[in-house]
Parts: C-alpha cells; sequence; structure tokens
C-alpha cells in the first residue's frame, strides 16, 4: 500500500485513507461514505483546495496589508475553516489571530458562512484560560474574519512531534489544563468535537489553550443541521462511530487519546485504514501507557483507561469530572517532590535522593555521627485509598532478635517494627503511613526524623553496627 502525506499536517500514513487521520484533511476525489451512510465529509476549504484554490489563499492578505482595522503581519496557517494570519488590531494596538475565509468558499458553500459564523459565537461565549479567546467576528465587503487572541508558540502536536512523550508529569498536567477548558465548554452546553492535538495551541509558559471550536455545536438548541463531518477518526469515541451524537462524555475520550499520546508518543487505536481505526476501537483495548512505558504512575495509568472507556457511561461524564480526576492524580504524584522539598530543604543532617521510581531516600546524620537512611515511597492503591509509606530499615530480622524487637515495639509511640522482605531477606523495617492526600511537610519531617532515628537505635542495640 502507497504511503502519502498530508499537505495540511505532513502526517504519514496508507493511502486507504480518503481523509487525513490525524488533522481530518480531506485528500483527494468526492467524500468516501463508509460504515453505512456515516460519511467523513471533506471540509469545503479542502475541497476548494484540490480545485485549485490554494495559491489565491495564501496570496489574500500580504504583510502589511490593511483588511478593515487589521494589519497583516505573516501567514498563520491553514486550516478546515480559513486561513489564519498574525495581524495587527490598529483600534487596540495589540497582536492578533485573523482568521480569514475566502470569498471563493462562500460562493461555493452557503452553509460555510453560518458554520464559520457558528465558530465565532460559541467561541466568542467561551472565556477561559484554557481556551483560544475569540475577540471578535466580523466582515467586510469581501471577507468574513474571526479576530483571535494570539498565541505564539505552536500546538501541542508540533510538541509530541518534535519530542515524542512530553513525560508524565507535563502530559498530566496539559491533560488537567485542556479538561479545564473543555469543562467551561461543557458548562456552556457546547461540544467541541474535533479535540486533537493539533487543536491544542500551547504559550510559551506552557499553558494548553483549545482551539477551533469550528466544530463545537450547542447540545441543546441546536439551530443548524448536523453536519456529517464527523471529527478526525484516531480521536473519536468509539459511541461516535455507531451513530450516537456526541456529547461532553465523548469529548472526554478525545481527551483521553490526546493523553494517551502525550504519555507514550502513540495513538491508542492504529490501523492501516479508516476501518481498521473504527474495528480497533470498537472491539479491542488499547495497550497500557505503563507496558509502553513503566515509569509512568500508576494512577495516570488508571486515570488515562478511564477517559478510554468504551461505555461513555464509565468515563468522567464531562470536562469538569476529567478535570478534577487529573488534577487528583497531578496533585498526589507531583506534591511528593514539592513536599520533600519543603520539609528538608535547608535542614541540617538531611539530604534526600529521588529514585526513578519517584521514591525518596532521605539520609540522615545524627548528633553521634551514626546515620540512617529513611524511604519514602506512594503505596500501590488507585488515586482515592493511596498512602504515603514511610519506612527505616533496621537490620536483618534474625529469630534472636525477635523477643528484643517485641518489648520495643511496645514502648514506640509512632509507627511499629515490621518484618518486610528486602532484597529477599526478611528484615526488621519501621514503618508508618500517611493518606496520601492530607499528608503535610511537616508530617513527613517528624515522622522520617523519628522513624529514623529509632530505626537506628534499634540496629545499634540488636547489631551494635550501623549499616542502614
Ligand atoms: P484547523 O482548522 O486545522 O484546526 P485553524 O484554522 O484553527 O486550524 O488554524 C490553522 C493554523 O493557524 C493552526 O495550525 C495554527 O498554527 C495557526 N493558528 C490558529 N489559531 C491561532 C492562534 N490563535 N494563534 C496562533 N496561531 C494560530
Amino acid at each position: 500500500m502507497a504511503t502519502v502525506y498530508c499537505t495540511a499536517c505532513n502526517a504519514q500514513f496508507s493511502a486507504d485513507f480518503s481523509q487525513c487521520p490525524r488533522c481530518g484533511m480531506r485528500l483527494s476525489g468526492s467524500g468516501r461514505a463508509w460504515q453505512g451512510d456515516t460519511i467523513i465529509a471533506s471540509s469545503p476549504l479542502a475541497a476548494a483546495e484540490t480545485a485549485g484554490v490554494e495559491v489565491e489563499l495564501d496570496s489574500l492578505l500580504l504583510p502589511g496589508q490593511m483588511l478593515d482595522i487589521y494589519q497583516c503581519q505573516k501567514l498563520l496557517g491553514r486550516g478546515g475553516m480559513g486561513i489564519v494570519y498574525l495581524a495587527r488590531n490598529t483600534s487596540l494596538q495589540r497582536l492578533c489571530a485573523l482568521k480569514i475565509l475566502s470569498p471563493k468558499h462562500i460562493e461555493a458553500d452557503d452553509d460555510f458562512i453560518r458554520r464559520f459564523q457558528n465558530e465565532g459565537r460559541a467561541a466568542a461565549a467561551l472565556v477561559h484560560p484554557n481556551v483560544v479567546t475569540t475577540h471578535a467576528i466580523g466582515q467586510t465587503d469581501d471577507f468574513h474574519f474571526l479576530e483571535m487572541e494570539y498565541v505564539p508558540g505552536g500546538s501541542l502536536q508540533g510538541e509530541i512531534d518534535r519530542e515524542g512523550p512530553i513525560g508524565p508529569i507535563r502530559s498530566t498536567s496539559m491533560a488537567a489544563g485542556i479538561a479545564a477548558g473543555l469543562a467551561m465548554a461543557h458548562r456552556l452546553q457546547l461540544v467541541h468535537r474535533d479535540l486533537k492535538p493539533d487543536n491544542v495551541l500551547v504559550t510559551p509558559g506552557g499553558v494548553p489553550k483549545i482551539s477551533d471550536f469550528g466544530l463545537a455545536k450547542r447540545v441543546v438548541g441546536e439551530d443548524l443541521p448536523t453536519p456529517s463531518l464527523a471529527g478526525t477518526p484516531y480521536f473519536m469515541a468509539p459511541e461516535l462511530y455507531e451513530g450516537s451524537p456526541a456529547t461532553p462524555a465523548s469529548d472526554v475520550y478525545a481527551l483521553g487519546v490526546c493523553y494517551y499520546l502525550m504519555l507514550t508518543g502513540q495513538l491508542p487505536f492504529q490501523g492501516g485504514s479508516i476501518n481498521e481505526v473504527m474495528r480497533a476501537i470498537l472491539t479491542t483495548a488499547p495497550a497500557s501507557v505503563r507496558r509502553l512505558n513503566p515509569s509512568i504512575p500508576l494512577d495516570m495509568a488508571e486515570c488515562v483507561s478511564l477517559l478510554l472507556q468504551r461505555d461513555p457511561r464509565q468515563r468522567p461524564k464531562d470536562g469538569t469530572m476529567a478535570a478534577q480526576m487529573l488534577r487528583a492524580v497531578l496533585g498526589t504524584t507531583r506534591d511528593l517532590t514539592d513536599l520533600v522539598y519543603e520539609a528538608f530543604n535547608g535542614l541540617p543532617g538531611a539530604a534526600w535522593d529521588e529514585e526513578a521510581d519517584g521514591s525518596f531516600r532521605v539520609h540522615l546524620t545524627f548528633r553521634d555521627e551514626r546515620s540512617q537512611v529513611v524511604h519514602l515511597e506512594n503505596s500501590e492503591h488507585s488515586a482515592g485509598e493511596r498512602l504515603l509509606l514511610i519506612y527505616s530499615l533496621c537490620c536483618e530480622a534474625s529469630p534472636s532478635f525477635y523477643e528484643e524487637a517485641l518489648r520495643l515495639n511496645a514502648s514506640l509511640q509512632h509507627g511499629g517494627i515490621s518484618i518486610r522482605d528486602i532484597n529477599g531477606r526478611p528484615c526488621f523495617v519501621m514503618v508508618d503511613t500517611y493518606p496520601r492526600g492530607t499528608v503535610t511537610a511537616e508530617d513527613i519531617r517528624r515522622s522520617v526524623f523519628e522513624l529514623g532515628s529509632r530505626a537506628d537505635s534499634i540496629e545499634n542495640r540488636l547489631t551494635g553496627r550501623d549499616v542502614n
């Protein structure tokens, strides 16, 4: 099968596709019917491009040229709904992104202008840090245009193309930001319907902003006929392939695909043709993200798989629920680094390092020059029940120490001695646990010093040595 490149996003895929599976760009010829009467329709702009309008579009505005109050600076890109320029709003003296429709498209498709205005209205109602703000919709003699906040930087897809997986923490914080933008849209009863990393712009400070509400549609009170355009195959929820309408839960699914892609650099479902992609989405489960990258924490993996549930009722029902879940995961993961820093930074006698699996070792040095290591690790529970496990190794648990160890245990106020398998040998350890969601830096500092000094004195009492 021949390989083709999408002229819009440069993705590479099998020629069996009639539409770019990544960005949705129609490739050539007429819209191909598949799966009964569901059609991935061509966008009018793409259709116009294949009809040879592309050159005319690129030279719509030259640098310095004025359109209404906008002075064009440079071409930013071309998309399904129009062509986008960096421009200066000369009334307000600010830079903006100006999306313009070509008159040719309006002639070619009456409904196009309605969709464009629909995009403008839908987007203008949405003001949120994680959504590209639409400032104005306007019209000159020749052009319809949309003034948007200019987001320098690039798209999330561009970042993934350049860097591959972007790391568990950054992926989760990106997904939480996107979910927050979706939450706002869903509160206004708007579904995006075409969420994908191409439609997420990232500011230089790393804030994701959802763009392109071109397919956005009110869940209720819809006055436009439902367009046949269905979204982008890899990001479409299973129920959409079965003819169900788009819902907030189908946006949540698309968010799950984005999250999976950020974490692993791979799409959860692939295939050599649209039918294969659809079959994979409808009948198979994606490979666990931890199989692709074992360093991804368990609760992040659980979160991805919840977002990607085949049954929409099993997913977080909208952006608000998805954002809550992602923020909880982010909190439990990111905080440990912050908490350890807060607990021990600048304290004499304590140094720490982070292990590859995200756990920490705190090295304590006592006044009598003895030393002890205390371990901090997250228990492998699901997000809500997670515990922070703090433990310190005393010595090997040989039966001759049992009696003394039991006596010591009875006198301890915090934590206790237990036997844990360390590198295949039973050892006495001092252990304490805290609910992961509520533990404070103060709890950690107190517990680490107490456990460490007790474990060390037990080691001293039982063995007379200072090994751990
Ligand atoms: P599509 O319909 O393919 O999602 P758009 O028409 O929204 O694309 O945008 C086309 C291109 O213009 C984008 O890929 C992006 O590079 C650029 N662009 C769009 N909106 C903005 C913006 N607000 N700020 C900066 N660049 C933008």
